[in-house]
């Protein structure tokens, strides 16, 4: 079915940074949507037509869904839990909590709650990490093609280092992850990604396996941890006592590349940083969790000058919300620690496109542009009382940007599509 949505249109074609040409917006704008897919945008007076159904959503912003390229979907009830640093808060909070995915019936209703919460929040894709018991994989994969919703999702591989409820073994993590892979690899919009949570869990036997599996599925993504904090370093570094530095133990397994996302990236040292650029790994930042989890303040500007693409993540539970608005709001705060500036646009297109081309899927999700995906988000910068007032005195769109981007959150999203279908 083709219809009309209409609305204020925003959408980047290149990094705000890199270019004074990056976005196109239509004031009076449409983004005319067919199959679930986008055919054209731009301005309403030259998309309409007699009989061709509208949704109107003035005066709201129209933007591709948000993208979250880190997060762990058995740590929805993790979220919130007190007092702890990263290794603590792993043993304390998060491993028994994810030893209940093995429960299938628990991993079903938690993957529908942790759907309808990224929706609510105008996240329309994700890169997920589940539990290493594949009913995790199952359910959120089963979850997220009953919407239709790009997920890209693995099994986390996990030998060592963590309660018995929670580990597998190399030859079982590696059998688990094929399987997993082979049935939903490529079905509909589902990817998998391969997913050694990191190197303290995972014996080297376990890499090795892994990289195997990335040897034989270079099509998939991987998703792990990379220096978030100083303790795990140092403990990381005593486990693998061979490696010249915590980046060279994926790389000696043969994991570097652009498909693998490197979550936190904090606590680099020259060689890594060179070595990242290099090989075009990607580096995620994760600006509520590493201020919860007290872990340290990305580098973002010093990763860009080395070259590296950077996306930016909730990572869902030591993350603190659901909401990308949030998260480029505890982004914008870092940064200003670190002496540097996040820009409205380029928060917008980090979110949006910028997450996109981390993952490498800029053609498919991520912009507005004819042939892509039609995944969008409604924003409403006037949702709250305090917004409201706030932009009474908002003169420009970059303002206004800024005002969702500190301000706003889930009650900022009017509606979400996933391939042309309202989900709110
Ligand atoms: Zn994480």
């Amino acid at each position: 079915m083709r219809q009309l949505i209409r609305g204020r249109t925003l959408s980047f074609h290149a990094d705000p940074a890199l270019s004074e040409d990056a976005f196109t917006y239509h004031e009076n704008g449409a983004v005319l949507v067919e199959d679930g897919k986008i055919v054209a945008t731009g301005d309403y007076a030259d998309l309409r037509a007699d009989g061709l159904p509208e949704i109107d959503h003035r005066p709201n912003l129209i933007l591709p869904g948000f993208i979250d390229p880190h997060l762990h979907f058995p740590q929805v009830q993790v979220i919130a839990s007190w007092g702890a640093q990263l290794l603590d808060w792993l043993n304390t909070y998060t491993f028994p909590s994810e030893a209940q995915f093995s429960d299938e019936g628990h991993a079903t209703r938690m993957a529908d709650a942790f759907l309808k919460l990224l929706l609510s929040h105008g996240t329309t894709s994700a890169v997920a990490f589940c539990s290493s018991h594949p009913q995790s994989v199952e359910a959120l994969f089963q979850a997220s093609e009953a919407r239709n919703m790009a997920m890209i999702a693995g099994k986390v591989m996990m030998d060592r280092n963590a309660p018995e409820a929670v580990l597998d073994t190399p030859q079982r993590g590696y059998d688990d992850s094929k399987r997993l892979l082979e049935k939903w690899h490529g079905r509909g919009r589902q990817r998998y990604a391969i997913t050694p949570r990191f190197a303290i869990t995972s014996t080297p036997e376990q890499m090795e396996a892994t990289g195997t599996l990335v040897r034989e599925h270079p099509d998939c993504h991987i998703q792990t941890h990379l220096s978030e904090n100083l303790a795990e370093i140092e403990f990381t570094l005593s486990l693998y006592p061979k490696a010249r530095d915590y980046l060279n133990i994926y790389e000696s397994y043969g994991l570097l590349g652009p498909k693998i996302l490197l979550g936190h990236s904090i606590h680099l040292r020259e060689r890594e940083i060179a070595r990242m650029a290099e090989t075009g790994s990607r580096a995620i930042f994760c600006p509520t969790s590493n201020l919860f989890l007290g872990s340290g303040l990305f580098d973002e500007a010093g990763l860009r000058a080395a070259g590296i693409t950077s996306g930016i993540a909730t990572d869902i539970g030591g993350g603190s919300s659901y909401s990308m608005l949030q998260t480029l709001n505890e982004g914008y705060k870092i940064l200003q620690l670190r002496g540097q500036k996040l820009h409205p646009f380029a928060a917008f297109h980090w979110a949006t496109r910028g997450n996109a081309v981390a993952l490498g899927m800029e053609d498919r999700i991520g912009t507005l542009t004819p042939g892509t995906d039609a995944d969008l988000v409604i924003l409403d910068s006037r949702a709250t009382p305090a917004m409201a007032l706030r932009m009474e005195k908002a003169q420009t769109l970059a303002e206004e940007l800024f005002v969702l981007q500190i301000m706003g959150d889930d009650r900022s999203v009017a509606q979400t599509y996933v391939a042309g279908r309202p989900m709110l």
